[in-house]
């Protein structure tokens, strides 16, 4: 199986466990990940400040952790302090030397996690935002979002995408940039929007969560599984709500997609993994 959406860092697993945050340890979930037969698992960056620990940690991992680089439309206020507010065009200038490096020197097999996301305590102007408005916050996503497209297209590389109440706009976006490899993350837009996805050759990865989700189940059983990936987005959108989430329970979202399409599980993890390696090619 294939995890191709996970956030290991530093942050989330750390290298020793932390019983005091009761974190789980890095080398505990890539053990658990190599015991539910994960070959790969695309760990994808959020801001300027996770790009390395994702690069320390995939470089120990055996190869089983594949690196990707994008800035998230949701951003830190900064290091040390994880209060939310939406990226920012001079986010982009200072991350944007990060992302060419990384593409050229062939370091990652993806562009992400990036996208949109129009959620109302993100958007809304507030004291974090620079003083954009609502307006002005999402035009400065899109614009983050479409360079960081273009230059994956430039590069012939998938784009990970986020779309956070924004399934629909998103997906205009690719439309519009002629995106081609592209895998829409736990997506929370309409199923009709999803099916047309589909027929321009987009892909959909489903999360652990989907066992407690009737919209992703929806999503799921409106798209073929030609179309469907397995994702953890460790360590959020676990089975359990608020609980920490690993590669490892990606096995979960296999058997609820075995359960809504009526097949064998077996087919399910067959199928994801060949859509993974078709999506991704010989980079993962
Ligand atoms: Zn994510």
């Amino acid at each position: 199986m294939i995890d191709v959406h996970a956030h290991i860092n530093l942050e989330n697993f750390p290298l020793e466990t932390n019983n005091a945050e009761k974190k789980k340890a890095f080398h505990d979930i890539l053990s658990a990940a190599k015991s539910a037969n994960i070959s790969r698992i695309v760990s994808v960056s959020e801001n300027i400040y996770d790009v390395q620990h994702i690069f320390d940690l995939a470089a120990q991992s055996d190869g089983l952790i594949k690196p990707a680089v994008g800035l998230h439309p949701v951003q830190r206020l900064d290091v040390n302090d994880t209060r939310e507010r939406s990226v920012t065009l001079s986010d982009l200038e200072h991350f944007e030397p990060v992302l060419k490096e990384a593409i050229a020197n062939k370091k990652i097999c993806c562009v992400g996690e990036i996208g949109l996301d129009y959620s109302r305590h993100i958007v809304t102007t507030n004291q974090y935002n620079d003083g954009l408005s609502e307006d002005e916050s999402r035009n400065e996503q899109r614009q983050v979002f479409r360079r960081q497209v273009e230059l994956a297209m430039a590069a012939d590389l998938p784009v990970n995408v986020h779309s956070r109440s924004a399934g629909h706009h998103a997906l205009e976006i690719l439309y519009e940039c002629r995106a081609t490899r592209v895998v829409m993350h736990a997506f929370d837009g309409r199923p009709a929007h999803a099916k047309k996805a589909v027929e321009a050759g987009y892909y959909f990865s489903v999360p652990p969560s989907i066992v407690r989700s009737p919209h992703f189940q929806k999503v799921v059983a409106a798209l073929p599984l030609s179309s469907l990936l397995l994702e953890s987005d460790s360590p959020a959108l676990g089975p359990e709500k608020g609980v920490d989430n690993e590669p490892a329970n990606i096995t979960l979202a296999a058997q609820e997609i075995a359960r809504i399409k009526d097949i064998q599980v077996e087919e399910v993890v067959k199928q994801t993994t060949a859509n993974a390696r078709t999506l991704f090619g010989p980079a993962i």
